[in-house]
């Protein structure tokens, strides 16, 4: 994020930064640790409500000359092949604009794209949000995600925003054919009285919010682009499948879009076969990284143990350890990292030593029953 917008939301109390965080495996076992001291300037995580984040970003791009339309929303994208240009219009109102290039960053739904047919799926899963009010909780932490055996590989959680107020959320991963995006309802009411671990972190006595959701496309589309057009961020499917986050994403493809387009007006061409090579560099840059989170979900989802391998390592190995993990599920660092001996070792190890317990575990059960 631009620092200067990142400075703004801390100084005006709009953001709230995350130092003590972790997990909650399947299986209870936990780790909460700092990542401040290890990761420094750059934070794992910021949390901030949308409308501060939003306005300061179309803020900032208006300071930088951006011509900032608020409450245009377009209904209809024309395109003049002879002309090569794009009028947009919106419901109810005359004025039109004229467009080199349509930028469709219309979020999940991408009712723009979808209308141009360059985005041939609906979304296909979707992610709750309820503020809980500062002061009526016991959650003591800046950030926990707690997964829950029964809804893998989904997963909620539990951020601190300014003003000890909390933003308790449930995100529906695809892979569990007993989990669909439907259900959404259900496990953000279920897991906040009935798992053991958020019923304590919130407390008898917690304020929260009704439930407001939101559609996610995941995993990359596999077109962001098309004559005279680009797709971004949520609408071109840039989400993380392993934890349903895309901000990151979508400011980063709007970066390359942005880039990109400066070369294409240089070149003068605004040809499919041009625009590809937008798609080809966010692909480059993340976009492949989301089939190893997809095989990944997979894994944790067959194997929850692995889950609980991974808190276990955390506990381990500690703070350094816990900041090189959110940097693998933050996207900072590629998820193929999981991969290297230092994760891969220790998880082993874990893994292994969890394995005994439980078949040592089940021995003395089996041995008391007889
Ligand atoms: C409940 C929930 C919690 C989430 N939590 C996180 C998180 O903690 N971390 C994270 O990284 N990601 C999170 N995500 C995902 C994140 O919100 C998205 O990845 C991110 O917002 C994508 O940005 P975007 O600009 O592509 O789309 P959006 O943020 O959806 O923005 C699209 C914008 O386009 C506007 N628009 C749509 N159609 C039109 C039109 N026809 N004309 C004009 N404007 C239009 C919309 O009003 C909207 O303002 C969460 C998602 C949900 C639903």
């Amino acid at each position: 994020m631009d620092m200067g917008v990142y400075d703004q939301l801390i100084r005006e109390n709009k953001a709230h930064v995350a130092d003590s965080g972790g997990l909650v495996s399947p299986g209870g076992l936990s780790y909460i640790g700092r990542s401040k001291e290890v990761l420094g300037e750059i934070p794992a995580a910021i949390a901030c409500k949308r409308i501060h984040l939003d306005e300061a970003i179309a803020k900032a791009a208006q300071r930088m000359g951006a011509d900032l339309r608020e409450e245009w929303a377009v209904n209809e994208a024309k395109f003049d092949n002879s002309a090569g240009l794009w009028t947009l219009y919106r419901e109810g109102a005359t004025d039109t604009f004229k467009a080199r290039v349509l930028v469709c960053a219309d979020g999940a739904p991408s009712r723009l794209g979808t209308q141009l047919g360059l985005i041939t799926r609906p979304p296909d899963s979707t992610c709750s949000r309820a503020y809980v009010e500062g002061g009526t909780h016991k959650f003591k932490a800046d950030g926990v995600v707690f997964y829950n055996k029964e809804m893998l590989p989904g997963y909620s959680a539990l951020f601190r925003h300014p003003n000890d107020e909390l933003n308790y959320c449930v995100y529906i991963i695809p892979g569990n054919p007993k989990v669909t995006p439907d259900d959404l309802k259900y496990w953000h009411e279920y897991l906040q009285t009935n798992d053991p671990n958020i019923s304590r972190a919130l407390g008898g006595e917690a304020k929260i919010e009704r439930m407001n959701a939101a559609s996610l496309r995941l995993g990359g589309e596999q077109v962001s682009y098309g004559h005279h057009v680009l797709i971004v961020g949520d609408a071109a499917g840039m989400i993380d499948p392993l934890t349903g986050e895309g901000i990151h994403h979508a400011m980063e493809g709007g970066k390359l879009a942005a880039l990109f387009l400066d070369e294409a007006i240089k070149k003068g061409n605004y040809d499919e076969g041009l625009m590809k090579i937008y798609h080809q560099r966010w692909m480059n840059k993340f976009g492949f990284d989301f089939k190893w989170s997809m095989i990944f979900c997979q894994m944790m989802y067959r194997y929850p143990i692995l889950l609980d391998a991974s808190a276990a390592a955390l506990k381990r190995k500690g703070d350094k350890f816990l900041a090189k993990w959110a940097d693998i599920m933050t996207g900072r660092v590629p998820k193929m990292y999981m991969l290297k001996p230092e994760f891969s070792l220790t998880l082993g190890y874990e893994l292994l030593r969890l394995l005994i317990a439980r078949f040592n575990g089940q021995k003395k059960n089996e041995n008391k029953s007889l």
